[in-house]
């Protein structure tokens, strides 16, 4: 734990630093010294390693932020480059409802047992991690959710320890897949318990994700509270559109996002199995990038069952493009 630059467990503290708030720390602690009050990251004393020198190292051995983070940007390994849309119904569907015909299928036909992913309440826009097991379900789940509120990946040790669900998909930022993927790939023990169960990475590009508390003061300025929003979407600037039929432009300015986003470089998600963006297709599709076998898999599956429908990008420029100019703007910082 004295490797952790961003959690001082003695004086309980966070540094809030690099952080991206991804919640792996939180998810394999199996002390639970490190846990989330609302949306801060907080520790307890009893970390095992800090205290009785057990060997632990659960949390450094794939915390994202550390060793690795630098050299995760660009476009990434692409097997296949594809514009997706749902066939099947995706009302509440971001870009093509890509994701949602993908994991809906796996579920449907016994590929997984569960998503987790972010879920959101409606009348105060806070987030959740969630687990889901029904295909109709996750339908409902369809649709961005751009700020964050609480730990994304709780869910995931929660499915775990409950014994319900065999293997499991992921649906998270650029962070969260490249803390999973470290997860994988790591051999320490302690995380062998969560291998095992993880069969699919499905990440999103992203260019930052927005601090709850600092966006809602934003919005209530503007008189929009966070039940009037029916969708939100980022162009150059946020876009809010209510239910009454006003739509908001707000300026992306620095103070929205959350600090750890300053740091990233990774846009293209390159450490997921399939990554998916709205940018590089046209509107009422998502830009499918396959980047493993497990990834061609799940998405042909989907293909091949009616779920989704897809045509070959011709160019993925556009994507690379997005993904220097996100390495370029952080990484002056690191
Ligand atoms: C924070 C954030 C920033 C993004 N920034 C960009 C960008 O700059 N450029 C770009 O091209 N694309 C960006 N995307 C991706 C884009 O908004 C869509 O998610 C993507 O195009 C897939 O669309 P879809 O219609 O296939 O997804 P849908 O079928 O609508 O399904 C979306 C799935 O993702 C899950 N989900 C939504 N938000 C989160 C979250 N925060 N964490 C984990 N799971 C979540 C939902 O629960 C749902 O299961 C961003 C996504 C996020 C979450």
């Amino acid at each position: 734990m004295t490797d952790c630059n961003y959690l001082d467990l003695k004086n309980n503290v966070w540094n809030v630093g690099l952080c991206t708030g991804c919640s792996i720390c939180a998810t394999v602690c199996p002390m639970k010294t490190i846990y989330f009050d609302g949306d801060r990251l907080m520790a307890s004393v009893h970390c095992k390693n800090e205290k009785d020198c057990v060997p632990c190292g659960a949390c450094v051995s794939c915390c994202p932020r550390l060793d690795t983070y630098k050299d995760k940007h660009g476009l990434g390994t692409v097997i296949s480059a594809m514009a997706v849309r749902a066939t099947i119904p995706v009302s509440k569907k971001q870009s093509g409802g890509a994701i949602t015909a993908i994991v809906y299928n796996a579920v449907k036909r016994g590929l997984i047992d569960a998503v987790v992913t972010v879920g959101q309440d409606h009348a105060t826009l806070q987030t959740y991690s969630t687990a889901i097991s029904d295909p109709e379900r996750i339908v409902t789940y369809a649709g961005t959710k751009y700020v964050w509120y609480t730990p994304p990946l709780l869910a995931l040790r929660s499915i775990i320890e409950q014994g319900t669900a065999r293997k499991v998909a992921v649906i998270g930022t650029p962070c969260v897949i490249q803390a999973l993927r470290k997860l994988l790939e790591s051999d320490n023990e302690v995380l062998t318990r969560f291998k095992s169960h993880i069969a699919l990475l499905i990440g999103v590009f992203c260019t930052e994700i927005f601090d709850y508390a600092t966006t809602m003061a934003v919005l209530a300025e503007r008189g929009v509270s966070p039940g009037d929003i029916r969708r939100m979407d980022i162009k150059k600037d946020i876009i809010v559109e209510t239910y009454d039929g006003r739509e908001e432009t707000i300026p992306i300015t620095e103070r929205l996002h959350r600090p750890g986003c300053d740091a990233c470089l990774d846009f293209a998600a390159v450490d997921a199995d399939i990554s998916a963006g709205s940018i590089g297709s046209d509107e009422g599709y998502t830009t499918i990038l396959t980047r493993t076998h497990t990834g061609e898999f799940y998405l042909h599956s989907a293909l091949e069952n009616g779920c989704a429908q897809g045509v070959p990008l011709e160019s993925t420029k556009l994507i690379e493009t997005f993904a220097q100019r996100k390495y370029r703007k952080n990484a002056k910082g690191t």
